[in-house]
């Protein structure tokens, strides 16, 4: 095991951030450690990367204690915090110089990193002159100088526009070939693109653990379905087949059934035995998206 978890709590005075947490990650996968704000994530990070220690419970690291063993936990690691700290007057080449010069790592490697996260034609550039995508690269870069098993990345891809996010998506799952990855997000979708398995977390609580591959139930079919105007709930509970009625928002619906019959018949009778006009409907299945709203309650 790469990483195990065992019934972490953290408070921060009387505040509870997390709440007898417990996880085990694999060598080799790409886990997803997914919740909306104030969840806990960054505080679960900064546990496994021995910056803040745990109210309760125990971290394995690559074998080591994070409280007992921290160094060798920090030798083991590549760590890019949410706020990648980055020397912004420094050229490329001569921050991993820099770096790599701390960690006694040789030349070579630095090259090799370069290379691998895709910043060769930028590597004489300053910093402060590099696009926030490139910037990640640069802190990813870092992370990876010494080498490391386990990389954990918090919230890698916050702030990113469109192209930057792909690429450096991509990067992530590149290297995720060859390394444990464990990396936060809020963002779900970020999960679907990158990981083999999502770790729900809400106010300090895992909700769910899942390989993606589970979680598209073919046994459940959503219909979302906007109407002309408002009804209750009630009356579609009392559809053929429904497990559960959402109102999302204003006219809209997601009617969730318990059957692989398509039931997009059975709604337009419905509205149209109603006198309700339908504006619009789709047909969804069982996703990360639904599984999300259903667990932290939110809409994001
Ligand atoms: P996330 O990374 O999922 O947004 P955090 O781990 O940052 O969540 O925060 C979890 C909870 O702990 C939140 O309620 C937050 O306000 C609280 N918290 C985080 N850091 C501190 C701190 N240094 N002092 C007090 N409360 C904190």
């Amino acid at each position: 095991m790469s990483i195990v978890v065992s019934n972490i709590s953290k408070f921060y005075n009387t505040q509870k951030a997390l709440n007898s947490i417990s996880f085990e990650i694999k060598q080799g996968e790409i886990v997803g450690f997914l919740g909306p704000n104030g969840a806990g994530k960054s505080t679960m990070m900064k546990i496994l990367t021995t910056y803040l220690d745990p109210t309760e419970g125990t971290a394995i690291v690559n074998g080591f204690d994070t409280q007992s063993k921290s160094i060798d936990v920090k030798k083991s690691i590549g760590y890019l915090p949410e706020h990648n700290p980055l020397y912004l007057e420094m050229y490329v080449r001569e921050y991993l110089e820099f770096n790599a010069r701390i960690y006694k790592i040789s030349k070579s490697r630095i090259e090799e990193v370069i290379t691998l996260t895709g910043l060769t034609p930028e590597a004489n550039k300053k910093i402060n002159q590099l696009s926030k995508g490139y910037r990640q690269r640069v802190g990813l870069a870092c992370a990876l100088l010494h080498d490391p098993k386990v990389l954990i990345l918090d919230e890698p891809t916050t702030g990113l526009d469109p192209n930057q996010l792909i690429e450096i998506r991509e990067l992530i799952k590149s290297i995720g070939k060859e390394k444990t990855v464990f990396l936060s997000t809020h963002i779900m979708q970020e999960v679907e693109a990158m990981c083999d398995r999502v770790i729900i977390i809400n106010e300090g609580e895992i909700v769910a653990d899942k390989h993606l591959n589970e979680i598209a139930d073919k046994k459940e079919q959503i219909i979302e379905v906007e109407f002309d105007y408002r009804i209750e709930e009630a009356f579609l509970l009392g559809l053929p087949n429904v497990k559960e009625v959402q109102n999302t928002h204003g006219f809209c619906y997601l009617i969730i059934f318990d059957t692989t019959k398509d039931m997009r018949s059975v709604v337009f009778d419905f509205a149209h035995d109603n006198k309700l006009k339908i504006l619009q409907l789709a047909r969804k299945n069982k996703n990360l998206e639904s599984l999300f709203r259903e667990l932290t309650n939110k809409n994001t």
